[in-house]
């Protein structure tokens, strides 16, 4: 009763807003219903990832007392991961949600809206994304490929990984071979390690049959669910690799464009919500499953030594030099994104990273 009180308010909201807008035909009357297939990277129903996007499709389809229905489909059910981009961007389906750093073959400037290195943590992505310039540079990107993007999920700080061998020094990364995407992956091969983009379903078994020597994936909730535990004993962190990740929901222009603007502002706050909620359900997560792998005598938890840190720093700096030159648009994707950090980071130093600081005194 109170559910389908709430339904009629948001409808009759968007129809007086419709009307006092603009042309309202029968799509913006409320009368057409959509019907769409969303493609992810992400296994079936894994958790976090996999699990929110279907309670994003669920939100969507309550909001929208059934006018807009998505069917959402795993990795593989309908085409494989790391073609969830290219299948949105020809229209064959409507929607995608995965990572913009998995595109970076079709566009490396695509990675700075997921993580870089020692890039953002989650609260200072949402500040440049949204509030700071980050989005608008993102749609002009995707505009190139016929998609229009939403933030739409993020971990946190990620685990710098699982590893069948000690690093103790930059060395130990010579010669490592190692499941990492984006320009993490782009910095252990500067390192002299081999990168493997695998997606979440071949991870597994590719730590546990020895054919990488190690993997990051997310942090303790997800990697835990994955079994990673039992295939690598060394669990390091922090996730230099990905401070911050932000997820994306992709939608192909001409069905954006198809759908009314009541319909399209219920799929934006849609992902509006899952940003948020994603990032909550990591935060209590990570915490509980965190305890428990201390408790687990066959892992031993590491922080990477610093010096090793400050080599995949500077190795990082040198990539991105070499990105920017050669590419215009990672050029002033960046020039917004480091503007951005340097100015969070200051900000980040008086406020969360005193206030933990005190917390541990
Ligand atoms: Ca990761």
């Amino acid at each position: 009763m109170k559910r389908r009180a709430v339904l009629a308010g948001v409808g009759a909201m968007a129809l007086s807003g419709c009307a006092a807008e603009r042309n309202c035909d029968d799509a913006a009357s409320g009368q057409e219903t959509f019907e769409w297939k969303m493609v992810t990277t992400w296994p079936p129903n894994f958790p976090g990832m996999g699990t929110g996007v279907i309670r994003m499709a669920e939100h969507i389809e309550k909001a929208s007392a059934g006018r807009l229905k998505i069917r959402v489909y795993a990795a593989n059910e309908l085409v494989p991961a790391m073609q969830v981009f290219d299948t949105v961007s020809r229209g064959t389906v409507e929607m995608g949600h995965g990572a913009a750093y998995y595109w970076k073959g079709v566009s490396e400037a695509a990675q700075f809206f997921t993580a870089i290195p020692f890039g953002m943590n989650v609260l200072e992505m949402n500040g440049w994304l949204y509030a700071g310039g980050g989005l608008e540079l993102y749609r002009e990107l995707y505009e190139n490929y016929n998609l229009m993007p939403f933030p739409a999920g993020n971990t946190g700080v990620q685990m710098g990984g699982w590893f069948n061998r000690e690093i103790n020094s930059i060395d130990d990364l010579n010669g490592l071979v190692m499941r990492i995407p984006g320009f993490g992956g782009a910095v252990l091969e500067r390192a002299g390690g081999t990168a493997y983009a695998l997606a979440g379903g071949e991870i597994f078994t590719s730590l546990q049959t020895g054919v990488i020597d190690a993997t990051e994936w997310v942090g303790p909730y997800n990697d835990m669910a994955m079994g990673l535990h039992e295939a690598a004993r060394y669990y390091y962190y922090p996730g230099w690799q990905e401070p911050g990740p932000a997820l994306e929901c992709i939608i192909n222009k001409e069905a954006w464009a198809q759908l009314p603007v009541d319909l399209q502002t219920i799929v934006e706050l849609a992902c509006a919500t899952l940003n948020d909620q994603m990032t909550a359900e990591f935060s209590a997560r990570n915490a509980e499953q965190l305890a428990v792998l201390e408790e687990d005598q066959s892992v031993e938890i590491r922080t990477f030594p610093d010096d090793v840190l400050v080599k995949l720093r500077e190795i990082t700096d040198e990539l991105l030099a070499e990105l920017v030159a050669k590419d215009p648009q990672a050029a002033k994707i960046y020039a917004s994104f480091d503007a951005y950090r340097k100015k969070a980071q200051r900000w980040s130093a008086v406020s969360e990273q005193a206030f933990l600081r005190t917390r541990d005194l």
